[in-house]
C-alpha cells in the first residue's frame, strides 16, 4: 500500500484577520482533491493587532468538530496547529517558527494574502515528484500591480546581491516553496538571528525546481512593507551574505592611500624642484575633505557589520512565543 505523505501548510499571518477565511476556504478547496497527502495548516500569528489570533482559533476549533461529525468546515478534516507570538516579529521569524514546529515529510510556506495560489500546489507536489528534487519552489514572472518603483529597486538588488554575494538568488523568488524534510532540518539548524530566508533557501543547497505565475494582488488588507522597511530588508539581505562591501571598501581605501602617496611625493619633489607653492591650500582642503569622507564611508560599512556581531552574540531567541495548540497544550509566555 502506497504511504500517505504529510505536508505542513506554514502560513505567517500579521493582521491578516480580513483574508483568513477566504484563505482558508480556498487552500482547503485545492488540497481536498489532491490524493497522497495528508495537510496541515501550521499558522504563525506574528503580533497581530486583529481579530487574526481569534480566526485562527476558531479553525482549530472547527477543525475537532469536522473530525469527529463527518462535518464539513472552513479547514475541514485538516489539522491545524498554530503558534501566537508575543509581539510582532517579522515575517523571517514567523516562516523560522513554522519550519521549526514542522514534523511533516514536507513544508510549503505561503503567505496568507492569496498572493500564492493556493492551485500552484498541486502543480508543485507533482513537479516534486516527477523531477525528485528536494524543493520546488514559485517564481513570479510579472510583477504586474505592483508599484513600479518597488519592482525597478528589486530588480537593482537581485543583480547586485548575485553579482557580489556567494549565494545566487533567483529574480522574482517569492516565500512560496514546498521543501523536503531534509532541506528544513537544514534551515532549521541555521540559528542566526537576522534571517534572510531567500539567502538562506539558496544558500543550504539541495536541488530546486521552479515553477512560473504571475503577479496577483492580495486580496484584502493591505502590504505590510514600507519603502523603509524595503530598504532595510535589502540591506539586511545583501549583508547577510556578503562580505564584498568589506573587501570593497578595503581595495578602495588601499588605492586611495597609495594615490595619495603618490601625490604627496610629486608635491614633495615639486617643492624641492620649483620652490613653495602656497596656492596649493585649495587643493589640501580637498584632500582633507575626500579623506575624511572616505574614512567615514569606510568606518560605517565596517559598523554594519560589527552591529550585526554585537546582535547576533547576544543569542536572542529569534522569536517568543505566547500561545500555540502544538503538543496539545498553551505554553504561557517564557
Ligand atoms: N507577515 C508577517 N509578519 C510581518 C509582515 C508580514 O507574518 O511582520 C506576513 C503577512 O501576513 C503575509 C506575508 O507575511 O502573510 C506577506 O506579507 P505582505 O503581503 O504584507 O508582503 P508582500 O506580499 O507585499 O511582499
Ligand atoms: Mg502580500
Amino acid at each position: 500500500m502506497e504511504t500517505i505523505k504529510k505536508i505542513d501548510i506554514i502560513v505567517p499571518c500579521f493582521n491578516e484577520g480580513r483574508t483568513l477565511d477566504i484563505f482558508v476556504d480556498e487552500v482547503t478547496r485545492a488540497v481536498s482533491s489532491v490524493a497522497g497527502y495528508r495537510f496541515t495548516y501550521i499558522f504563525i500569528d506574528d503580533g497581530s493587532t486583529d481579530n487574526t489570533l481569534e480566526k485562527i482559533r476558531s479553525f482549530a476549533c472547527q477543525e475537532h468538530t469536522a473530525a469527529t461529525e463527518q462535518d464539513v468546515g472552513k479547514a475541514a478534516g485538516i489539522e491545524v496547529r498554530y503558534i501566537s507570538f508575543s509581539r510582532n516579529f517579522g515575517k523571517e521569524a514567523a516562516m523560522y517558527a513554522g519550519l521549526k514546529a514542522s514534523r511533516g515529510d514536507y513544508a510549503l510556506i505561503m503567505d496568507a494574502d492569496l498572493q500564492h495560489p493556493p492551485q500552484l500546489i498541486r502543480q508543485m507536489i507533482d513537479k516534486l515528484e516527477e523531477t525528485g528534487s528536494d524543493s520546488c519552489a514559485a517564481r513570479r514572472v510579472s510583477r504586474k500591480g505592483e508599484p513600479r518603483i518597488r519592482s525597478v529597486f528589486a530588480r537593482m538588488f537581485y543583480k547586485i546581491m548575485n553579482r557580489f554575494s556567494d549565494i545566487e538568488i533567483v529574480d522574482g523568488v517569492v516565500d512560496f516553496r514546498l521543501m523536503s524534510r531534509q532541506m528544513v532540518r537544514a534551515i532549521v539548524s541555521m540559528p542566526e538571528n537576522q534571517r534572510f530566508s531567500k539567502g538562506i533557501f539558496a544558500w543550504v543547497g539541495f536541488e530546486t525546481c521552479w515553477i512560473e505565475f504571475e503577479n496577483v494582488e492580495r486580496i484584502a488588507g493591505e502590504s505590510k512593507w514600507s519603502v523603509w522597511g524595503l530598504a532595510k530588508y535589502a540591506v539586511d539581505g545583501f549583508i547577510d551574505f556578503a562580505v564584498s562591501p568589506l573587501k570593497f571598501v578595503g581595495v578602495f581605501g588601499g588605492i586611495t592611500a597609495v594615490g595619495s602617496m603618490v601625490y604627496f611625493i610629486a608635491e614633495i619633489i615639486k617643492t624641492i624642484i620649483v620652490g613653495k607653492d602656497v596656492p596649493g591650500y585649495a587643493s589640501t582642503i580637498c584632500l582633507i575633505l575626500f579623506f575624511g569622507g572616505l574614512i567615514i564611508a569606510i568606518l560605517s560599512v565596517i559598523g554594519e557589520y560589527i552591529g550585526r556581531m554585537y546582535l547576533e552574540t547576544k543569542g536572542r531567541p529569534v522569536y517568543i512565543e505566547k500561545e500555540s495548540n502544538i503538543d496539545e497544550e498553551i505554553k504561557p509566555a517564557s
